[in-house]
């Protein structure tokens, strides 16, 4: 089989297209190869070594070794260069590569190659003692930190490589601080050579391995192993990246942007990937190793400024922008690396960015024609729309804030919270449900649960590209980065700024859309697209944002075969729903109009009456109440569907339970407090999810039925008079049995005729059920005798299905996760597999009886981009999410259609 892919010379033996097989970073290294672009050689070694390495202990398949020599040998052969030669030594990176990017998470090796002889040819060959010496000592840093597992111990404060430098300055510089690398000469990186050996062999026992054939074995081994990585394992977490896909491994020839003055490294974008704007974006470091740039270090410089230090490499570097938009057509992350003036290519992916830029590039795409609307559509992750909406703050409340720091805007946004210094004390205080920013001098991978925790992330180091940046941009979260005015005292716990102080647990705020900080907690306000459709202020009608925010939504309205509706249960959120583009209501919880103001108090009378007669005069006290509030939503729906539930929950949720509430309540209501005792006793339950609740209340006690369905159809007979199309569609919840559904529905046919009489008018309405419990989906066929339309309460599905509780399972489904049991929450994110297919099973047994049954979704799932996919596969017509999801959901589902 073939496991090596080589590349080099305008010739590969893969492309763009095989990412599964050779990773990203090895797919797009062939394909730039092939498009002409200044790639130095190299080979893939493919994603299947790696799942052959894990299955079988770690070991290789037997035709690899030829192969990667075959590969070493192209490389040689292209550029007159020898693996191990004394006179022309050939260098290599070995770096991981996964399908999709996982930055910063796994092992990176440079300068390989290098060993006692190799590394005079290198002096020679460049005629820098110095360089040679400082990429010799700057491989067995990396190779001994990779490969042979030198690193903290428990309890020791700092890289013990570290150590050592520090301690050659000290003897070098006695006296100085902060000396900088560079001051060392090639003598001092000499001896740092030898003591870094000596450190390895007294942490390993094993002296470092000379041949560089060795070292490449080690350092393909120590990629492959990283895969699994705690870090990595985190990661794939979180974006969900199966742990089956694994990782290549691309070995490539090394160009040095550390030879000197005319040399250097970057990171840039074809874009701004934080607001989108059409700009060459990055940044870059002369005179240093890629490396230095993306972990923070030194603070690197805007590109745009290379343009005065190395005009040639600019204007090449200005031309390879526009190829790679032009052959890729989406906005690219590439990495490049200047050998003395000449400039080559590293790395291309697409480049990740924020939801609002993610918005902008795909809309100004369209218009430059690179790319057409449905593509357009799926280039903005659905869950990113989100940060579309995502607050900013108060803007009277920036004007009285004092800036007390600035860095650079690295994720757009507005956050406020207590900060803290370390990641795990970030993620303690986040689950004691604080607001946390995370703080640190520069991020590291390791930072990745604190930055999951935290609201936003603020570092004194850093630039746009660095792994803080980048990571928190992806998440949606709020970042500033390189705000060098801060220092961070980790040992103390305390940050000074401009001669202020703040400890671990005060309050900073940041605005990672202008790179500012504030002392304190400032207001937060909402985004323009909120401002427009949901407080109607017309100000930022005209805003790029807003416009192509717009447009985006006007595509997925073109595209979409599946409509979005949303839960609401007020006229309010009913408005604000519209406004984002709902096409009615899927779920009105009519109990949640009963825990308002004084109403609770006739519902409690409603559950306390002892007979049918004291019940009926509670009932038709809440009568006006709900009537009000169907007659509000009707007139804000205009004609739109509404779904409205009848009541659902357990009755003692409507109780009070404490001493003092209790007498509280007997002294509105006049019912003594013993007897309000005693009913709150007997309507205790010990599994209230799976008690006398939904349909069950009904059927009991038919009168509460009777009540809201007459709300309903009272409030559609006053909305219909101003000429207002009003379309209920009343919902019986928890159904199992036939015959449940059938003794509601004849509760609500006989209402409507009894209002119908009354009022002298006719009434069109819908009368269906949920599927929220396993029986309905398995005699969907009968209930779609009676039933007009489905709705899957799939919170009930999934937690009657799994046998999960929906609000206790928080404390074992992490764990669930981690042991990959599970590969996303259940309750967020639908269980396709299991309570999916009940669903799929009730699609089709209720279109048998009814073909033309209306079909919907009102669980938490109807929000979530991959459940909203789903029911689009399984054809139903709609899916119903909270008002502010509905924009994420109809992209999902215009997605979904194409
Ligand atoms: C459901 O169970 O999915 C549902 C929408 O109803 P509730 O969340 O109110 O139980
Ligand atoms: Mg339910």
């Amino acid at each position: 089989a073939k496991y090596v892919y080589i590349f080099g010379n305008k010739k590969a033996d893969g492309d763009g297209s095989m990412k599964a097989l050779l990773g990203g970073k090895g797919a797009n290294l062939a394909e730039m190869t092939r498009i002409g672009l200044p790639v130095p050689p190299g080979f893939t070694i493919t994603t299947e070594v790696c799942t052959y390495y894990y299955a079988n202990k770690r070991t290789y398949p037997k035709e690899l070794q030829a192969q990667v020599e075959a590969g070493v040998a192209n490389m040689e052969k292209i550029l007159g260069k020898k693996f191990g030669d004394l006179n022309k030594p050939l260098l290599v990176a070995v770096r991981s590569g996964a399908r999709d990017s996982m930055p910063g998470m796994m092992d990176t090796i440079l300068n390989l190659g290098l060993n006692d002889q190799t590394v005079i040819a290198l002096e020679k060959a460049s005629g820098n003692p110095r360089f040679a010496w400082d990429c010799y000592r700057r491989f067995i840093q990396m190779y001994g930190d990779v490969v042979m597992g030198v690193q903290k111990r428990p309890g020791e404060d700092h890289e013990p490589f570290e150590i050592v430098i520090d301690q050659l300055k000290e003897e070098l510089f006695p006296g100085q601080h902060h000396v900088e690398d560079t001051k060392i000469d090639a003598e001092g990186l000499k001896e740092l050579v030898n003591r870094f050996k000596a450190l390895v062999k007294d942490r390993t026992g094993k002296a470092f391995p000379n041949n560089p054939w060795d070292q490449l074995k080690g350092a393909v081994g120590a990629v492959f192993g990283s895969w699994m990585n705690d870090r990595a394992m985190v990661y794939r977490r979180k974006y969900g990246i199966p742990s089956e896909w694994g990782t290549a491994v691309n070995v490539q020839a090394m160009v040095f942007g550390n030879t000197g003055q005319n040399s250097g490294s970057g990171v840039a974008f074809t874009r701004d990937p934080a607001s989108g704007e059409k700009v060459f974006y990055g940044e870059f470091l002369m005179n240093a190793q890629g490396e230095d740039v993306v972990a923070g270090v030194r603070t690197p410089e805007p590109v745009a400024l290379l343009k005065n230090e190395q005009p040639k490499a600019f204007a090449e570097l200005e031309k390879v922008r526009k190829t790679l938009e032009s052959h890729f057509k989406d906005m690219q992350d590439f990495e490049f690396t200047i050998e003395d003036g000449q400039l080559f290519m590293l790395q291309t992916r697409n480049g990740k960015r924020t939801g609002l830029a993610a918005v902008r590039i795909a809309v100004e795409m369209v218009k430059e024609k690179l790319i057409t609307w449905e593509t357009a559509i799926t280039r903005v992750p659905a869950e990113q729309l989100d940060q579309v909406l995502a607050p900013v703050f108060d803007r009277a409340a920036v004007k009285a804030a004092k800036v007390i720091a600035k860095g650079l805007p690295a994720g757009p946004g507005a956050a406020s919270g207590r900060i803290y210094f370390n990641a795990d004390r970030a993620v303690l205080a986040a689950e004691a449900k604080e607001k946390v920013l995370l703080v640190r001098v520069e991020t590291s991978p390791e930072d990745l649960r604190g930055m999951i925790a935290a609201e936003g992330i603020l570092t004194a180091r850093g630039g746009v590209s660095s792994h803080a940046a980048l990571v928190a941009r992806q998440m949606g979260k709020v970042c500033v980065c390189g705000a060098s005015a801060l220092h961070v005292d980790y040992a103390n716990k305390i940050l000074i700024v401009d001669g202020q102080e703040f400890k671990e647990g005060d309050y900073l705020s940041i605005d990672g859309t202008l790179g500012e900080v504030y002392a304190g907690e400032l207001k937060t306000a909402a985004s323009e697209i909120v401002q427009v459709l949901v407080e109607k202020s017309l100000d930022a009608k005209d805003s790029a944002t807003f416009r192509n925010f717009k447009q985006l939504m006007d595509w997925c309205a073109k595209a979409t075969k599946l409509l979005v509706r949303t839960n609401a249960d007020s006229p309010d959120q009913t408005a604000n729903a519209i406004a984002f583009g709902a096409s009615g209501i899927g779920l009105c919880r009519t109990e949640h109009m009963f825990f308002e103001g004084d109403r609770i108090d006739a519902m409690r009378e409603m559950i306390l009456a002892e007979n049918t007669e004291d019940r009926k005069k509670a009932l038709a006290k809440l009568l006006p109440y709900q009537r009000e509030d169907f007659i509000g939503i009707f007139k804000e729906l205009k004609g739109l569907p509404a779904t409205i539930r009848f009541l659902d929950p357990p009755l003692h949720e409507f109780l009070p339970h404490e001493g003092s509430l209790i007498r509280d309540l007997s002294e509105k209501i006049g019912v003594t407090p013993e007897k309000i005792a005693k009913r709150v006793a007997e309507l205790h339950e010990f599994n209230p999810m799976l008690g006398h609740r939904g349909c069950r209340l009904g059927i009991a006690y038919p009168e509460i039925s009777e009540m809201q369905a007459r709300a309903v159809f009272e409030a559609a007979v006053e909305v219909q008079k101003k000429g207002i199309k009003v379309k209920p569609e009343i919902m019986i919840p928890l159904v199992g049995f036939p015959k449940e559904l059938q003794l509601q529905i004849d509760v609500v046919n006989r209402v409507a005729q009894e209002v119908a009489k009354e009022k002298k008018t006719k009434l069109n309405y819908l009368v269906g059920t949920m599927i929220e419990i396993p029986r309905a989906a398995l005699v969907a066929d009968d209930i779609a005798k009676d039933a007009q339309f489905f709705s899957f309460g799939t919170n009930d599905l999934t937690q009657t299905t799994l046998g999960m509780s929906r609000d206790d399972s928080g404390s074992f489904l992490p764990k669930y996760g981690e042991l990959e049991i599970i590969k996303k929450n259940p309750f967020a994110s639908i269980d396709q597999t299991g309570v999916g297919r009940l669903m799929q099973m009730a699609v089709e047994l209720g279109r048998k009886t009814r073909p033309d049954i209306k079909l919907g979704i009102c669980g938490e799932h109807g929000g979530d981009p991959d459940s909203v996919k789903f029911c689009h596969r399984i054809g139903l017509n709609y899916v119903s999410c909270s008002p502010f999801r509905v924009p994420v959901a109809r992209l999902a589902a215009a997605q979904a259609a194409l």
